[in-house]
């Protein structure tokens, strides 16, 4: 079932956002500082220019030529002063948005990393994907330049109104007059657009979530001849997607031409005003002329501020749905560190993925230390979720599982559980980095030389040290591309450096080619020595070899015992067995 991982509201969007330019205050007021003493460099400017009109209106001669030169080099100055301030605070701007969003990150992917994985399961890959690819880049331009430009447009139209009306107060109506017309505008924008860019952004996570679910399922939807099913599903979406993507358009269209109308209308309306102000002798040539060219330098922060605003709509959008992963509450409170070494044990465990359809039944099983104990039973019935509660992936729906005397192995801190008890499945993956940091995820202290000790224990030793760069060489995607048995070993040598007393095997091996097998089969072996196993077994020679069977039949443990006084009691095991045996 699809549930969606929870979209945060707009105060805890802000409280966020807030938090995280926060952290930079010094930053930001270093920001602050500079890009107001621009603005002010910048707006003295018209100022000068002004005064130089007023000037050359008054007086002619000699003396007028030599104070406007004067008033030239101070233009020039101005000018200088402007540039190399803009530049320095730009320079701070975008160390201070590559933090902020670096942060930002990191953040959402610590949050990720530690969703409950029944969470994860139930929100689908579109939705988790979408969060921390489109909408992460959606807001990557917001966060890196917007931040600061936005600081930079506010300081620039505040400066430039109260230049405005500091040079004259009879003329800046003109220039404040047309701005306030258009907040109306802008108001029924951001009321419209929120919500908008909110559906959007979730249609498209549904969108990439439909491609990737048939790309992963390719072979599936081949062979049940699912592929027109699945375009009609992409249809559907696309065109839900389409408009939307109509209606924020028009939104934006709106928008533009609002701010359009915004930073034409001050430079006609000081113009006209002054023209009639200078009539009756209420301005003089050069406060018109200053006022005006500020009505001209209103005009880049006014166009800007629309692309900003609009962005931040957008981002708003995005943001509400990362911040939303924040959001989702923990399946645990892990806070006991202490390891006991001991297998865990089921008592009365259910366990629901679906709200009221348990698919195990009050399952009580205890392990004993240094046994190997081969679950068994059809597809379906319930190994695997078993496997997970013993392993802690998930806290059973009702009942416990312990470890010791009375803890929870969901009450563990990860380092605690990983050193009681870890699940190897057949999934085993090689990320993008050093054969070494993909070592380190089991271990982040882990020395060199305990990692090559790893890798000798599952005997990966020889092509480990073979590698150009041995430990330090790149694997997987864009490195050397490691064979199945190999990224298993990977998986395993893992396993090594965790070194949990319990393990649980949900058909590690079944996946690889009999060749790679063998030789996983040799590496699991070596891992196995000395701990407790659990083994999800397919294949019934996994409980020959077993010390003890459990048998689950949907949901419930039905026998348990040694595979031979199982066989002899010609129950639902031996039944299990001849079938297998006949195949
Ligand atoms: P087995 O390992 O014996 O094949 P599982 O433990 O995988 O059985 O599955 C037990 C039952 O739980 C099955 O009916 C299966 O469809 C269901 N199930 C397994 N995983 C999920 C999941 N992530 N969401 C919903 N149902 C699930």
């Amino acid at each position: 079932m699809n549930r969606r991982l929870p979209v945060a509201d707009g105060a805890a969007v802000r409280r966020r956002a807030v938090e995280l330019i926060g952290a930079h205050k010094g930053a930001v007021a270093a920001v602050t500082v500079i890009q107001l003493l621009a603005a002010l460099a910048s707006v003295g400017i018209p100022r000068v220019l002004g005064a130089m009109v007023d000037l050359v209106a008054g007086a002619a001669g000699a003396e007028v030529a030599g104070r406007l030169q004067g008033l030239i080099a101070v233009v020039i100055a101005l000018a200088i002063g402007n540039a190399a301030l803009t530049g320095c605070g730009e320079y701070l701007a975008r160390v201070l948005g590559e933090r902020v969003f670096a942060e930002l990150r990191e953040r959402l992917v610590g949050s990720v990393m530690h969703l409950p994985l029944s969470v994860v399961e139930s929100a689908g890959t579109g939705d988790l994907l979408g969060r921390t690819g489109r909408d992460l880049e959606s807001i990557r331009t917001v966060v890196q330049r917007g931040v600061s430009q936005i600081l930079v447009i506010v300081l620039t139209l505040l400066t430039i109104v109260g230049a405005a009306v500091f040079t004259s107060p009879r003329l800046s109506p003109a220039l404040i007059l047309p701005l306030v017309a258009v907040m109306p505008a802008m108001r029924w924008y951001l009321r419209h657009a929120v919500p908008a860019y909110r559906a959007m952004n979730a249609m498209w996570a549904e969108v990439d979530g439909v491609v990737a679910e048939t790309a992963d399922q390719a072979a599936t939807v081949d062979a049940h001849g699912l592929g027109r099913r699945r375009n009609r599903i992409l249809d559907r979406a696309m065109i839900e997607v389409w408009s939307t993507e109509q209606y924020t358009l028009w939104l934006r269209i709106v928008l533009i031409t609002a701010l359009g109308l915004g930073s034409f209308a001050p430079v006609i309306a000081v113009v006209a005003w002054g023209a009639w102000l200078a009539g009756h002798g209420a301005a003089t040539l050069g406060a018109i002329t200053t006022v005006a060219l500020y009505a001209v330098q209103l005009r880049t922060p006014v166009s800007e501020m629309t692309f900003w605003i609009d962005s931040l709509q957008t981002a708003g959008a995005a943001m509400s749905r990362i911040v939303g992963v924040e959001l989702v509450a923990p399946d645990r409170q892990a806070t006991n560190s202490a390891v006991t070494g001991r297998p865990p044990r089921a008592c009365g465990v259910s366990y629901a993925y679906l709200l009221g359809h348990d698919v195990l039944h009050e399952v009580d099983l205890e392990l004993i230390p240094g046994e190997r104990l081969a679950v068994v039973g059809p597809s379906g019935s319930g190994k695997s979720t078993l496997g997970r509660m013993l392993a802690g992936i998930h806290p059973p729906t009702r009942g416990r599982v312990l470890v010791g005397e009375d803890t929870d192995l969901t009450a563990l801190t990860e380092a605690a559980l990983h050193r009681e008890v870890a699940l190897v499945t057949q999934e085993h993956h090689v990320f993008a980095c050093s054969l070494a940091d993909n070592l380190r995820l089991a271990r982040t202290d882990a020395t060199d030389a305990e990692l090559e000790r790893a890798l000798k224990v599952i005997g990966a030793a020889e092509w480990a040290q073979g590698l150009s760069d041995g430990l330090d060489t790149l694997v997987g995607a864009g490195g050397v591309q490691l064979t199945p048995g190999q990224a298993q070993q990977v998986a395993l040598a893992r396993i090594v450096l965790m070194d949990p007393a319990t393990l649980v095997l949900d058909e590690a091996t079944s996946l690889l080619d009999p060749s790679a097998a063998r030789s996983a089969e040799r590496s699991l072996d070596a891992v196995l020595a000395g701990r407790t196993v659990v083994a999800i077994a397919h294949r019934l020679d996994t409980a020959v070899a077993a010390d003890r069977v459990a048998v689950v039949i949907d949901g419930r443990i039905v026998e348990l015992g040694p595979h031979a006084e199982l066989l002899a009691a010609d129950g639902e095991y031996a039944r299990l067995w001849h079938a297998w045996v006949s195949d």
